[in-house]
This record gives C-alpha cells, sequence and structure tokens, in this order.
C-alpha cells in the first residue's frame, strides 16, 4: 500500500472535478457497453427503488433524531461536476466483485483508468457515470442509486465531503470558513465512493 494517503492521479482529479465546466472525455477505447440486457437491469432496478428510498428515509429521520455534528446547508447548482469522478473499493473477494458487478452493470459506472488509484489510504477505481449529461444532469434521476440521493454526504464521524463549489456548504463550515464559490482558495474536494 501506497504511503500517501491519496495518489498523485487523483489530486489532481480532485482540483479538476472541482473546476470543470463539463465532463470529462470518456476513456480511451470508450464506455463500455454493458452484457446485462436492458430488460433484466431495469425491472430489478425498479424493484431495488423502494428499498433505496426506504434507507434514505430512515436515515433522514436518524438525522432529525441525533443530529450530526455538521449541518448541510444551500442546494445543488446542478454542475454534475461531483459525478465526475466516483470512487468504487478495489476488492477481490466474492462481496467486492458482486457489488462491482452491480455498480457497473446496472447502475452504470464504468472504469475511467484500468488500475485502482489510493484514495485517503485505500485502493479505489475512479469510475465515470454513463447517465451523466453533457448539461450536468442525471440520465436516470428517478432511479440514481442512494449515494447519489445522499451527495454531498455528511456523517456521524469525519467530516462533510463537499466538493467546492458545489452549491451547498456546512455549518459549522469545513475545512474552513471561505465564499462557496471563491474556487481559487485553495479546497478540500471530495469524491463520491460508493458503498
Ligand atoms: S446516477 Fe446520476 S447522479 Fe449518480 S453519478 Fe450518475 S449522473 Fe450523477
Amino acid at each position: 500500500m501506497d504511503n500517501n494517503p491519496t495518489s498523485e492521479v487523483l489530486e489532481n482529479l480532485l482540483d479538476e472535478a472541482s473546476v470543470a465546466t463539463q465532463p470529462p472525455p470518456p476513456p480511451s477505447g470508450g464506455i463500455p457497453r454493458r452484457w446485462v440486457p436492458f430488460w433484466v437491469r431495469e425491472p430489478i432496478k425498479w424493484l431495488t427503488l423502494p428499498f433505496v428510498l426506504i434507507d434514505l428515509s430512515m436515515q433522514k429521520i436518524a438525522k432529525k433524531i441525533i443530529r450530526p455534528p455538521f449541518k448541510k446547508e444551500g442546494s445543488c447548482k446542478r454542475r454534475g461536476n461531483c459525478c465526475h469522478f466516483v470512487l468504487i473499493a478495489y476488492s477481490k473477494s466474492i462481496i467486492g466483485r458482486l457489488f462491482y458487478f452491480w455498480y457497473t452493470q446496472f447502475l452504470g459506472f464504468y472504469k475511467r483508468y484500468p488500475k485502482p488509484q489510493i484514495y485517503e489510504g485505500k485502493k479505489m477505481y475512479v469510475m465515470g457515470c454513463r447517465y451523466l449529461r453533457k448539461d450536468g444532469s442525471c440520465g436516470q434521476y428517478h432511479l440514481r442509486p442512494l449515494i447519489c440521493r445522499q451527495w454531498p454526504k455528511i456523517d456521524y464521524f469525519g467530516y462533510p465531503k463537499i466538493l467546492k463549489g458545489c452549491g451547498y456548504r456546512s455549518n459549522p463550515p469545513y475545512p474552513f470558513d471561505a465564499p462557496d464559490d471563491d474556487l481559487s482558495e485553495a479546497s478540500d474536494p471530495r469524491l463520491k465512493v460508493l458503498h
């Protein structure tokens, strides 16, 4: 494992993701085709939707009862930048492979780089999303995964993961008190991680 908590490639992507005005180009060779057919994928995604919504509602209720140390304020500017680079943990276990299969074959993510990168000390694949449109909107808004509905995520532990310039901010501010649209300042943008 690399001693650097985040690889240089990812450090550069983090900077890129916060200021980009359009989605990054597809990987060389294009966006890979999925072999699970549409008529299998779509009904299964609709069947799982109630569980996603229940999970989301339960989390919202829990956060009203026990409030996290940071509060999410603001609103989405619909730039789509938080969808440019999405991370998925590298794992050779059966669970890890199933997880990867679900996110790639069903939820539409694809590898941007063939090799995993180190992010916060862990090996991660950097993914793109085939549903991200050029105008920053989501092509599968009603079926988008839980992490996309939660983003930017405010957890009970750790710090808020907010991409600089996205329109949201944390209260109290993290990592420092800077205007949201001041992209020239040093920032601590974070990437979506698929769980
Ligand atoms: S599913 Fe939609 S919201 Fe989620 S990463 Fe893809 S384009 Fe973005």
